[in-house]
């Protein structure tokens, strides 16, 4: 941001609601007939009555201003390119997860990465992300990609001492590599520094070893030193999958949540993504452990993506027992798509559904997972709500969508009735980068070509990776037979 635009003042006049942040109730709280000001990139008021100076002043009439949603899990470079191939997938005889067979021989080439990603971008955007974590393999020029879009992100980039396959379709082979992921470890590395000292400002870092079955002690202590030196949060896939967890007590005798405490990586550093198999998920026969109170004892966060497990008939048990144990919970898209409105909805209904109880998560507590605490797992206060000081990171939300009528509570309606189809107006970092639902940063259409000409590719090739040979018809059959 150049000299003259860090001190230039917008007025968001008369905004009809404002979501705002209210320190010492330690909430958010609505605000009707408020301003919203900010100041380049920072907010300077948010509340009722400004009677300052202002360069441009902008009608909030019919308007809801809401803080920034903040996207603590996402697999931008390649899922954009599942779309179409993946939601019906799983392993009959490998928990039912298509972690092992499916996505590895799917896997769009990694020259197709910085278009995936402004796809995945452009979603984020689109449904009110002004902050996300982007876990991918380290590669050049990724930093770029990732600030040329406006968001504001979070580099994680991932690495791990072994990887996976399945020759048979019923069990996991691992094939350990450390020189391979020194290298990744290395690579990492300049990722993160690229992220921190970017010019753009907008980035920052999280180091991200891949899985707890795939990475070793050693680099995982390499890891927690390298994240402590840079002063950055580390993000783990861990107690994501039947087969991890079976693989896990197998090795060790420990479930995936007490080796890592084991490993001294269990603390208000780490966020576990996704953290559903407990050694008491109802899937798994194993109650001579605690891990429950483990996670809630430890300060680690956990990372919620109900979508991609839900698909394949899977679910934390449950999101309101977490939150209300102290576990700081955050949401994240993990899959496609980046649609982080209906991530949010889903959250709600399916921690209802496995807990056979409507007030197992209410809308209020899946906002703030999706605002201040993703903002508190990426140990930061200025994002995630709006207030004084904060970033300017906030939607503007179409309070006369029909979908957002009667309009007696905004964000239920936005929540459950209207989704992205009422965000109007996106900005980060005081930078406007949707308006009137349209993205001003990105070329979709550029963008959406290049994926389509990689996902013709891998569908063309896949009998080549799959392990029986296996055409994409009968890997993952269209909904119906095409005829002539
Ligand atoms: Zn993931």
């Amino acid at each position: 941001m150049s000299a003259s635009n860090q001190s230039r003042i917008t007025h968001f006049k008369n905004l009809s609601t404002l979501v705002a942040w209210d320190a010492e109730l330690g909430s958010h709280v609505y605000i009707e007939n408020a301003d919203l000001v900010m100041r380049g990139n920072t907010i300077v008021h948010a509340g009722s009555g400004y009677a300052g100076p202002a360069d441009e002043v902008v009608s909030g009439s019919g308007l809801m201003a809401m803080p920034g949603l903040v996207n603590v899990h996402t697999h931008p470079s390649s899922e954009p390119g599942n779309r179409g191939l993946l939601e019906e997938l799983g392993s009959d005889k490998l928990g039912q997860s298509s972690l092992y067979e499916y996505m590895p021989v799917f896997r769009m080439g990694i020259e197709t990465a910085p278009y995936a990603n402004q796809v995945a971008v452009s979603e984020m955007l689109l449904s009110g992300v002004t902050t996300f974590v982007d876990m991918s393999l380290p590669r050049p020029g990724w930093a770029d990609v990732v600030a040329a879009t406006g968001i504001r992100g979070v580099l994680g980039p991932m690495f791990r001492s072994a990887a996976w396959r399945t020759t048979d379709g019923h069990s996991v082979e691992y094939t350990w590599d450390e020189d391979a992921a020194e290298k990744s470890f290395e690579a990492a590395l300049d990722v993160a520094d690229s992220a921190i000292n970017h010019p753009s400002g907008r980035l920052s870092a999280m180091l991200c070893p891949s899985q707890v079955d795939t990475c070793s002690p050693g680099l995982l202590k390499q890891a927690q030193q390298a994240a402590r030196r840079l002063g950055v949060p580390m993000q783990i896939h861990a107690a994501q999958s039947v087969v991890e967890f079976s693989e896990m007590t197998r090795r060790h005798g420990r479930t995936p949540i007490e080796w890592l405490d084991d490993q001294g990586l269990l603390n208000s550093d780490l966020i576990i993504g996704h953290g559903i198999f407990l050694n008491d998920h109802r899937t798994l026969y194993w109650p001579h452990a605690y891990d429950f109170g483990l996670l809630q004892r430890s300060g680690a966060h956990v990372a919620h993506c109900p979508t991609v497990f839900v698909r394949r008939g899977i679910a934390l048990s449950f999101l309101g027992r977490y939150l209300r144990a102290g576990i700081n919970v955050g949401i994240g898209t993990d899959t496609f798509p980046h649609n982080m409105l209906d991530e949010m909805r889903l959250a709600c209904y399916v921690a209802r559904l496995q807990a056979g109880n409507f007030r197992a998560a209410s809308t209020q507590e899946v906002f703030n997972a999706a605002t201040v605490n993703g903002a508190r797992m990426l140990g930061r206060d200025d994002i995630g709500r709006l207030a004084v000081g904060a970033k300017a990171d906030f939607s503007l939300v179409d309070l006369s969508h029909p979908y957002m009528r009667p309009g007696r509570e905004p964000l239920r309606s936005l929540i459950y009735s209207a989704g992205d189809r009422a965000i109007r107006d996106v900005y980060v970092d005081g930078a406007q980068l949707v308006r009137n639902s349209k993205l001003l940063t990105i070329d979709i259409e550029n963008a959406m070509q290049q994926v389509e000409r990689a996902q013709a590719q891998t569908i063309a090739t896949v009998a080549q990776r799959d392990y029986a040979g296996r055409s994409i018809d009968d890997m993952s059959p269209r909904v119906f037979p095409s005829r002539a």
